[in-house]
């Protein structure tokens, strides 16, 4: 390798994550979008920072729950039937996977990057100049029913023997003065304390803005057609904004990667994952938590100015719709929990593509084919959490430094 710029395709929390690290390590960055920074689906999402997270979606009942799906138009995990080999194919390896083996196995790779990615922000925040309405008081899983609360109890004490996570159980009755706006008859949660959240519209602005101030270019409203190869490298990218050239190429490019696959000769099995959130002006009694509530599957997130209910997973192509029976929905599935469940003036409806892979796990790593190109996608339901690791095991792949991530579980290479 000889020159050190590199051109980052897409501006999500991932392809801003990228830059970050690469340009600390002295390259010359310019990060590239179709759309906006930060316009995807890293923008009104949940702004979660879970370490907790570590269990993937493939797990043994999802394939149950899947199916079930399929009788009940308000569920939140839905499959649209489409003539898509693609689509049968992914559900396919996926469902291969959802087993307590392999859950384990997955969820230790991501607890890894989780745990790092959070010592990350942590000092990313510690610069007062970031400001993304971060908070570090830990996340409720609330429950309703004491069989629900009774089952996530097992999970728990999984978590904590595998992975080492403790969580404080809170009772009932307990609850109301922990988290005065709950309802006062719930069974009780589970309060993980090393969690943390923000607003995720914020972190990209305020994070892309300092990358700017030090010398990291932005384009936006640039979108890349296609990548011109010569030998066993990446020549330039044909963009709509012309032809674009660097030393080295990362696609960041979330849940619309697959369709790189034959620019990069390389198998890229990433569908997009559909969820909404709404957000809405702050109710009368305010959570001071960010809230999992597992019996609905939705996550309830208070901003400093703002509060936002999210969730659903659909796997239904590229349909940018929003039913207003969705929207409705994730307000209802709040009521049975909160005092004030919905904020008196709605802000915002929004959806999302998330970028899912067949195991659970995102893609990084070296195009096997091509060697000025990287891969850093498919962080599923995670990207917020698991970026700056991310970003860090790009920049240790580009330098050729020993990364600490498990990177032969994450490498593009695993698909061939
Ligand atoms: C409802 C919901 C709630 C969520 N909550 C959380 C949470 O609390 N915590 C968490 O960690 N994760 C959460 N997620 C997941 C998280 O939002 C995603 O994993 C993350 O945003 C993915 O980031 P990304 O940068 O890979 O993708 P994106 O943000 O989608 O960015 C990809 C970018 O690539 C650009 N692009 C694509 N193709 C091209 C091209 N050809 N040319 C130029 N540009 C291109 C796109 O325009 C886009 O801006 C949630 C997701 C949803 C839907």
């Amino acid at each position: 390798m000889t020159g050190n710029s590199v051109i980052v395709v897409g501006a999500g929390h991932i392809g801003i994550a990228c830059a970050h690290y690469l340009h600390r390590d002295g390259h010359d960055v310019t990060v590239i979008d179709r759309a906006s920074v930060g316009g995807a689906c890293s923008h009104a999402n949940c702004g979660f920072l879970v370490p907790s997270h570590v269990l993937p979606l493939t797990e043994p009942g999802a394939i149950r729950t899947g199916l079930k799906s399929l009788f009940q138009p308000n569920a939140a995990f839905r499959v649209k039937p489409q003539l898509r080999p693609a689509l049968y194919r992914w559900m396919f390896e996926f469902g291969r996977r959802c087993t307590h083996h392999q859950m384990l196995k997955a969820g230790a790779v991501l607890n890894e990057i989780l745990t790092a990615s959070m010592l990350e922000y942590q000092q990313l925040f510690s610069d007062a100049s970031m400001q993304c309405e971060w908070r570090d008081n830990g996340m409720l899983f609330v429950f309703r029913t004491d069989e629900a609360l009774r089952k996530f109890g097992r999970t728990d004490t999984m978590l904590a023997s595998e992975f080492g996570l403790a969580a404080r159980h809170i009772d009932g009755a307990e609850l109301p003065d922990f988290e005065p706006a709950l309802l006062e008859d719930l069974a009780g949660a589970y309060y993980y304390e090393d969690d943390g959240h923000l607003r995720p519209d914020r972190l990209n602005s305020t994070w892309s803005q300092r990358l700017t101030d030090d010398g990291v270019t932005f384009i936006e409203n640039c979108s890349v057609n296609t990548a011109t190869t010569k030998g066993d490298r990446i020549a330039g990218l044909q963009t709509s904004q012309g032809l674009l050239q660097a030393d080295r190429y990362v696609f960041a490019t979330g849940a619309w990667s697959a369709e790189f696959e034959d620019a990069l000769g390389c198998r890229i099995p990433v569908e997009p994952g559909k969820g909404y959130s709404v957000t809405m002006t702050q109710p009368e009694i305010m959570p001071s938590h960010p809230m999992l509530v597992p019996e609905k599957h939705i996550g309830i997130s208070p901003f400093d100015s703002s509060y936002r209910i999210a969730s659903m997973m659909e796997f239904s192509g590229f349909d940018d719709s929003i039913p207003r029976t969705r929207i409705e929905q994730l307000k209802d599935s709040a009521r049975p929990y909160l005092k004030t469940p919905e904020g008196p003036v709605e802000e915002d409806t929004w959806y999302g593509w998330r970028p899912m892979t067949w195991d659970s796990l995102p893609i990084i790593g070296r195009v096997p084919r091509l060697a000025n190109a990287l891969l850093a996608t498919g962080h599923n339901m995670l990207g917020l959490s698991l970026a700056p690791m991310t970003g860090k095991a790009i920049a240790d792949l580009v330098a050729e430094r020993p990364s600490d991530l498990p990177l032969d579980a994450l490498s593009p290479a695993r698909f061939s």
